[in-house]
């Protein structure tokens, strides 16, 4: 089977630092496969490298077809889709303009346009009670779920993610990983980077874990949750 997302041999780096080492990674249609590891150890500079930001060496098939060329949008374009750290909501702005937003580079019709905001309203109960209401003016979690839920108006078939559950209580990044997990059902993958270990392996299907920018190990998520190395660097067994 063809990976929707492969990335091979990969390197990043910041004028004469590099930070990504020769990382390659596979993500196959409807999988969740999350990227863990330290502070530091590389895993936002691969997320911008895939979808453009910052310049790479080496190999990012989409499809099957290299991207590693195209600029941030024509990535978009094809269905990548990067949600930052930082969240980038329009503060001032209510929950609904956000989402509408979100997929304004595809530019569907107004009434295409509206049933995909019905459909994250579903996704996310939620945002629906506040729709009206001031990004600005959401909890954390609630931010982190907007994102999401813009994120997901451009139809993106590849969703990467940058720590959903930073800053989160941990019920709440319970709820937003469940709904990672529940994107399955619309046909969206999902390459999820996370610093909460446990969490992400829990709702992935494949793991890799990076450290200071080389895959020091990966295999099936279920396999590196009982992985006695993994258990004492990130799962709380120190
Ligand atoms: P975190 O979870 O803290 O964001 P990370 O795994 O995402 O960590 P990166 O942010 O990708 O790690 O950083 C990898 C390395 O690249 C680090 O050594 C970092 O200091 C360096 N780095 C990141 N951004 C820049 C930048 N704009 N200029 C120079 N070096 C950078």
């Amino acid at each position: 089977m063809t990976a929707l997302l492969e990335i091979k041999d990969l390197h990043v780096g910041y004028g004469q630092v590099e930070a990504v080492l020769g990382v390659s990674l596979e993500l196959e249609k409807g999988q969740i496969v999350s990227v863990i590891g330290p502070n530091g150890a590389g895993k936002t500079t691969l997320l911008s490298a895939c979808i453009g930001l910052l310049p790479s060496r080496g190999t990012i098939l989409f499809d099957g077809e290299p991207i590693g060329g195209l600029g941030v949008e024509a990535r978009v374009a094809r269905g990548l889709c990067l949600v930052p750290e930082s969240r980038e909501l329009f503060g001032e702005m209510s929950v609904s303009d956000n989402l509408l937003l979100g997929a304004y580079s595809k530019r569907p019709t107004r009434s295409e346009l509206l049933a995909r905001r019905d459909h994250v309203y579903e996704r996310f109960p939620r945002l629906a009670e506040r729709r009206r209401q001031r990004a600005d003016t959401l909890s954390g979690g609630e931010r982190q779920m907007l994102a999401l839920g813009r994120a997901l108006m451009s139809k993106p078939r590849v969703l990467m993610l940058d720590e959903p559950s930073l800053g989160l209580a941990p019920l709440i990044v319970e709820e937003i990983l469940r709904i990672v997990h529940d994107l399955r059902q619309d046909g969206v993958s999902v390459l999820l980077v996370e610093q909460n270990a446990l969490a992400a392996l829990n709702v992935s299907d494949y793991g890799y874990v990076l450290e200071t920018g080389e895959v020091a190990l990966h295999g099936p998520s279920a396999e590196l949750i009982s992985e006695e190395r993994i258990f004492a660097s990130y799962l709380g067994g120190v």
